[in-house]
């Protein structure tokens, strides 16, 4: 029986000299997710609408550009510009440019996050026709995400989350063929996704799974489970909604599925192979889907609250500093 006890003894204090020497060696501890700032991010939307239209091969669209670039590099990233000449589905070629911002370039385990920075040339879905050729300012259809982005950028380069981070803002998303266009329209959206998604900038890239924020700035935006999210990262949908849903964010993320759109996040997935999700506002009461300010000359600031901002920034953070 001594024997015994005197073994119990040594070996709890051998495990608790074990403990001792390794401090600091449990992975699951809860961290510290830092605040998202719903008026920093609105900051970062109004500062890109504030460059007018972002459409490629324009003075606007290479001014924002270089922001994006250097406000990324103020918040610690390494930030690639991934320069390229795009054919658009009308033969037009873009001057297109895909910022990449990487945190802890050298982790293996990583966290895609994305958004499209450029913005639509034709607002073919007004409601008047006389507007259909105007370009659509964009403040929700590419600012909002790409606002949401640089305000987890400016966290991270704060206090770092334990995986690595790419944040890659694609060009040339809303170049695609309108509805009524007659000729091949195939693959015509998405433009710099495409091209990234095949030319990754580093080689091979990997990450554990990407999310895509794409209209997440509307006064009571709703999002649902996007149907081409599901196919491809069902468990990152869930991953997603159960953290926005414990957070008490139910007014937005609509447990409840939505329609199968095609964006960024696509091509991420069938061409990558890596398994990504899209935040997208989706109105099902719209024949098309989304917001009445979709593809409009009134896609502006009236459009971004700050409310929805926080609610998808929140989420994304709390998602993000506790993978492990
Ligand atoms: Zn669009």
């Amino acid at each position: 029986m001594i024997r015994k006890i005197s073994l119990f003894i040594i070996i709890v204090m051998v495990f608790s000299c074990r403990q001792d020497a390794k401090p600091v060696a449990n992975k699951e501890a809860p961290v510290s997710v830092p605040s998202f700032s719903a008026d920093s991010a609105y900051r970062f939307v109004e500062e890109q609408v504030n460059f007018g239209p972002r459409v490629p091969n324009t003075d606007a669209h290479k001014a924002c550009a270089d922001y994006l670039v250097n406000t990324l590099e103020s918040y610690g990233a390494v930030v690639i510009e991934q320069k390229v000449k795009l054919r658009a589905f009308n033969g037009d070629i873009l001057d297109a440019n895909n910022i990449i911002a990487s945190y802890k370039p050298e982790a293996k385990q990583r966290i895609l996050l994305f958004a499209h920075w450029d913005t639509r040339p034709w607002s073919d879905h007004d409601p008047d026709p006389a507007n259909y050729n105007k370009p659509v300012l964009g403040a929700n259809d590419g600012a909002s995400g790409v606002g949401v982005l640089l305000e987890i950028a400016r966290n991270i380069g704060i206090s770092s989350p334990r995986l690595g981070v790419d944040i890659i803002f694609f060009d040339a998303e809303d170049y695609g063929a309108p509805e009524n266009y007659t000729g091949n329209a195939e693959d015509s959206w998405c433009l710099g996704s495409q091209y990234w998604a095949k030319n990754p900038h580093v080689s091979p890239y990997a990450a554990r799974f990407g999310i895509l924020l794409d209209m997440v700035g509307a006064p009571d935006a709703t999002f649902y489970r996007d149907q081409i999210s599901e196919h491809f990262a069902a468990n990152v949908v869930s991953k997603v909604w159960d953290k926005a849903l414990n957070l008490g964010f139910e007014k937005y993320f609509v447990n409840k599925p939505g329609g199968a759109i095609t964006d960024d996040h696509l091509y991420v997935n069938q061409i990558a192979g890596i398994p990504s999700i899209d935040i997208i506002h989706y109105n099902p009461d719209n024949q098309h889907g989304f917001g009445d300010y979709w593809h409009t000359v009134n896609d502006d600031m009236r459009n971004i609250d700050k409310q929805t901002l926080f609610a998808v920034g929140t989420t994304v953070m709390q998602v993000v500093y506790n993978e492990y």
